[in-house]
């Protein structure tokens, strides 16, 4: 029997092979690297049902405008004269409006919360994982009046659907912070929301696979496919070509690339990233988000891991020290006691998010064949929502009704 190869090793790739394992399909995992240069390992690690409104949302067009103009801001677009770029803005354009976002909201809230599920049963089953999740919530901290409205405003909407959200005093912050000053006008928190550790998450996921059968390919890169009809019979690497029995693209940013070998339109773009870890202390406990900056604060214990910035540039792995400096001098805006130390260049971490211009993941049959999935595009929610999206695959997979409803994740939908 044929393997089904996935391609990519991400978390995305990890959990499709976790699923279809669970159902004893053959699998195989190609990745071009050597399973360490990607998105996976180093994110903020948050579980986010509260994270209903896809990045394409209106006040997004104006706020970027005004970003592009500091090198410091929590996203920016790389200016350039690039046909692909420019369609990807355009189609971004298309879809920051209000008809976009209440399309979105129920599937996405959805398949959060598909994941949430899956990752406490992920735990339950395997208690010696040690993946550091962490069922504390998330807390948004703000400091301007301009965005308390919003996130009230989001509050509002996330109770309007069935999510928890309570609106914080900086005295209730205190009840969550109580080691060291947080300078905010107030919070609001999302007790739903989770962390995890990724990297530990990423190791077990791997370790597991493989003692389960499953193969893995590093360091092997697909440069295109052998096709008969409208299925595809191998895949094309830099070293063999492997026959394959069904392939499904998990490949992050990449995989619109991987989608042109195979033509079909798949547009995505690379949204960099970085974080860093500190010693933690005075110790932080609460996960949080610095709303202004968009800067995300996971606490493990003794150690945290601060990340943020969304830079479009390309397949583009250089560090921007100006964006790391923007993440860092937000740590003492926000907790002016806490003893930050700027990172040295190694230590810092750096991902490219897979950003559809819609934001919402691509999930499903790729277009004219009948034996390519595609799995990608879960631009700033890949750790969020890799649980659900792979349990949906698998079910895609072996021909099986989907627990959830596929509208608005059509592989398709930009032909
Ligand atoms: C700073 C930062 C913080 C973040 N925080 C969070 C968070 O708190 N919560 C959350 O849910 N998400 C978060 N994210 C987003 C999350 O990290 C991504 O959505 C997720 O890692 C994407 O996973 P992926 O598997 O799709 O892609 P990747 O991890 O990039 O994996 C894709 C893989 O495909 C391989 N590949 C590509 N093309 C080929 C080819 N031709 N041949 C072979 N292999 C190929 C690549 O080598 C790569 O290993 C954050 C991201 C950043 C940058």
């Amino acid at each position: 029997m044929k393997p089904t190869i996935i391609i990519g090793g991400g978390i995305v790739g990890l959990f499709t092979a976790y699923f279809l394992q669970k159902e004893g399909i053959k699998v195989h995992i190609i990745d071009q690297g050597d399973m360490q240069v990607n998105c996976s390992t180093g994110n903020a690690g948050m579980i986010v049902p509260s994270h209903i409104i896809p990045l394409a949302a209106p006040g997004m067009i104006s706020k970027g405008i005004s970003w592009m103009f500091s090198s410091k801001s929590p996203f920016y677009i790389h200016p350039r004269l690039d046909a692909k770029l420019l369609k990807w803005c355009y189609q971004f354009y298309k879809s920051a409006n209000a008809e976009h976002v209440a399309r979105s909201v129920p599937v996405l809230k959805n398949l959060s919360l598909l994941s949430k599920a899956l990752y406490q049963e992920f735990r339950n089953e395997h208690p010696d994982s040690r993946i550091g999740l962490q069922e504390k919530g998330l807390m948004m901290i703000y400091q301007t009046e301009a965005i308390e409205k919003e996130e009230i405003e989001f509050a509002h909407l996330a109770n309007a659907h069935g999510l928890q959200a309570d609106v914080l005093t900086p005295e209730d912050i205190r009840t969550f912070e109580p080691n060291l000053e947080v300078k905010a006008r107030g919070a609001v928190r999302f007790p739903g929301d989770a962390h995890l550790d990724p990297g530990k998450l990423y190791a077990f996921l791997i370790s597991y696979l493989q003692e389960k059968g499953v193969k893995f390919l590093p360091n092997t890169e697909v440069l295109g496919f052998e096709k008969s009809g409208s299925s595809v019979k191998a895949i094309v690497t830099d070293k063999d070509n492997i026959e394959a029995e069904k392939i499904i693209l998990c490949g992050g940013s990449w995989t619109g690339e991987l989608a042109n070998m195979l033509n079909f339109n798949l547009p995505m773009m690379g949204g960099k990233g970085y974080s860093f870890i500190q010693e933690n202390k005075p110790e932080i406990l609460q996960a949080s988000i610095l709303t202004e900056m968009k800067v995300a604060v996971s606490p493990y214990g003794n150690q945290i891991r601060f990340g943020g910035t969304m830079e479009i540039a390309g397949i583009n792995q250089k560090i921007n020290l100006n964006r790391v400096k923007g993440i860092f001098e937000s740590i003492n805006r926000y907790y002016p006691a806490f003893e930050a130390k700027f990172p040295e260049e190694n230590k810092i971490w750096k991902g490219l998010r897979p950003c559809s211009p819609d934001g919402l993941p691509y999930i499903g049959f790729a277009p004219g064949y009948s034996n390519v999935l595609v799995n990608s595009g879960h631009s700033m929610m890949g750790i969020s929502l890799a649980p659900a999206s792979g349990k949906i695959i698998s079910e895609l997979h072996q021909q099986k009704d989907t627990t959830l409803e596929l509208k608005g994740f059509e592989v398709g939908r930009y032909m």
